[in-house]
Parts: structure tokens; sequence; C-alpha cells
């Protein structure tokens, strides 16, 4: 085996894994080296099965989502279905918001939301706010054959990042578990975690930027810490006989993020099976 490529995408999340292919696709030689035993990162092992309105966007993703749809039960397009704040006359209030597969809808319908709008305006998200949901195991072997058939790209899995050997600015060496030392001509941390770029020094930084570095409308006054918080997603398999009781009374006023946002998110599997991320269970801006 050889032990030099022209690119070196450590971490096969979805970043690494859209690196490793555009840069086969232009007859790079690559090397693609994942600390997991399968490919897919956030959007398999950790539950994430769904590309939010906007997030697919053509070429690549487009290439897999067409895939997917060849296959029977692997991928479907979402529409907002019941929401805390739309209650239904009649029914008990939804304790969250549900994103249910709607056959009516397309690709293109995903790449459709643009303007304003908030969560809260029921005709706005049903006309406008439709995504890609996709079963995770499907998903990570589609991706497999679509690295393999590039015909260049090597793949590790289990296989973690260790450490690397630098000469000025340059990475001499990367070391990995598997007792390999690799060179490349350009590598890519896709680790979600900057561990390679952290380990050469680059200059790195997490949490939010303040307004002023990229303009962007979202962003708060000031640079801060604050990432995502940690949060717990279960698959539910439901029952005929199931439902779901209304929201006890308390748990609005202690619920840390109620103010914002709804108790949990529901995505549809397209099995029929959801994913419940329980958004507001642990409070934080850590990991
Ligand atoms: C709770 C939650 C909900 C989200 N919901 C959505 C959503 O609904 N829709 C959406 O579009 N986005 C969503 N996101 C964001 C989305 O999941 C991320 O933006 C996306 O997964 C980032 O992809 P990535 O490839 O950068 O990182 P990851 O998917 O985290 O992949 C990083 C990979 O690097 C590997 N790795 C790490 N360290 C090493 C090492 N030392 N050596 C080798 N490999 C290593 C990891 O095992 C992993 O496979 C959500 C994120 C979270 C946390």
């Amino acid at each position: 085996m050889t032990d030099a490529f022209d690119v070196g995408v450590v971490g096969a999340g979805s970043g690494g894994i859209g690196a490793a292919l555009a840069a086969a696709r232009l007859d790079a030689r690559v090397l693609l080296v994942e600390k997991a035993d399968s490919l897919g990162g956030n959007a398999t092992r950790g539950g994430v099965h769904c590309w939010e309105r906007g997030a697919g966007g053509t070429g690549i993703p487009f290439d897999l989502y067409r895939r997917l749809k060849q296959i029977p039960g692997a991928v479907g397009i979402y529409t907002p279905a019941r929401h805390l704040a739309y209650p239904e006359p009649g029914e008990p209030v939804f304790p969250g918001g549900e994103n249910r597969l709607d056959a009516q809808r397309t690709y293109l319908d995903t790449l459709r939301c643009f303007g304003g709008g908030s969560y809260r305006n029921r005709e706005f998200t049903r006309t406008h706010w439709h995504g890609v949901l996709f079963d995770p195991a499907v998903y990570a072997r589609t991706v497999h054959a679509m690295l393999e058939e590039t015909g260049r790209i090597t793949l590790w899995l289990n296989t973690t990042f260790t450490r690397a050997e630098t000469h000025g600015r340059r990475m001499e060496r990367v070391h990995f578990d598997n007792g390999q030392s690799v060179r490349a001509t350009h590598w890519i941390d896709a680790t979600a975690d900057i561990y390679l770029a952290h380990a050469v020094g680059c200059a790195t930084r997490t949490g939010q930027e303040g307004v002023d570095v990229y303009g962007e409308p979202g962003a708060p006054a000031q640079d801060n810490d604050r990432l995502n918080a940690t949060t717990l997603i279960y698959r539910v398999t439901p029952k005929p006989q199931a439902g779901i009781e209304p929201l006890p009374a308390d748990i609005p006023a202690t619920c840390w993020w109620a103010g914002q946002f709804p108790c949990a998110a529901v995505n549809e599997y397209p099995n029929g099976d959801l994913n419940i991320n329980m958004l507001p269970t642990m409070e934080g801006g850590e990991s």
C-alpha cells in the first residue's frame, strides 16, 4: 500500500464524506480515515437522520438523494405537522414539533425555504419548510458504494488519528492508531472536534462569532463559547394503540428552553419509526 496521497481526510461524517468524494471525483488519490466502524458520523450514529430545509442542495447531496430514492424505504421528504405553537381544535396540545413524510413533496421543495418566517407561522412552515429524512443504515451503505465507485479512495474504518509530525508550517506525516503513518499533499480535518487542526497548532475557535466577523444577521453581538447542548435522541417504533399524553402542566415553566422552542423534535423514519430528539432535556452551552 502506498503511504502517500493527494488528499487525506480525517473523519467520515457528512463533511468528510463530501470532501473525500469531491476530491476523488477530481482525480485525487484520497485517504479517508474514520475512528468508528461505519460511515456517516452524526448523520448515522448520532441520530441526525435529517437534512433540514435547504441543507442538502445540489451536487453530492442530490446525487446521494437520487440513489436513496431508488431504494424502497430509504428516504422521503417531510412537511411540518403538529406543533405546540398551533394546537388542533379539540386535540391535546402536541408536546413539541413534528415533521412527517409527505409523498406529495419533491427534493426541489427542500430548497425552497427562503426569506423569513418563524416556526410559529403554521402556513409558512407547511408550505416552505421541507427537508430530507433518511434511513441511517441505508445511507451508510449507499455512501460506501459512492466512495468505492470512484476507485480513488482508500477507506480506513476503526482507525483514529493520533498525532502529526510537522516541519515548520508543513505537515510531514500523520499517524494513526492502526500503526500506519501517511503523507498527503493536503489534509482536511473533518473530525468535527478539530483534532487535526489543534494537533498542528492551527488557529481554531469554537462557539459563536459575534456579528462583526461575518455580518450574519442571526449572530450574537459578541463572540461567545456557546455550543449545541447535548441532547438525548430515541428511535421508537409506534404501536397501533399508542398515544402521546398531553404535556404535564408544570413542564413549560421548568423547561429551560420552553420559552424559545417546543419540548421534543419528532421526525419520521421512512419505515414509520419515530426519531425523538429531547431538545431541552439538558441545559447548557457545552457538550
Ligand atoms: C443533536 C443534533 C441535532 C442536529 N440536527 C440536525 C438536523 O436535523 N439537520 C441537519 O442538517 N443538521 C443537524 N445537526 C448538525 C449536523 O449533525 C452536523 O452539522 C453534521 O453532522 C456535521 O458533520 P461533520 O462531518 O462535520 O461531523 P460529524 O458528523 O460529527 O463527523 C465527524 C466524524 O469524525 C470522526 N472522528 C472524530 N475524531 C476522529 C479521529 N481522531 N480520528 C478519526 N475519526 C475521527 C467521528 O467518529 C465522526 O464520524 C444536528 C446536530 C446535533 C448535535
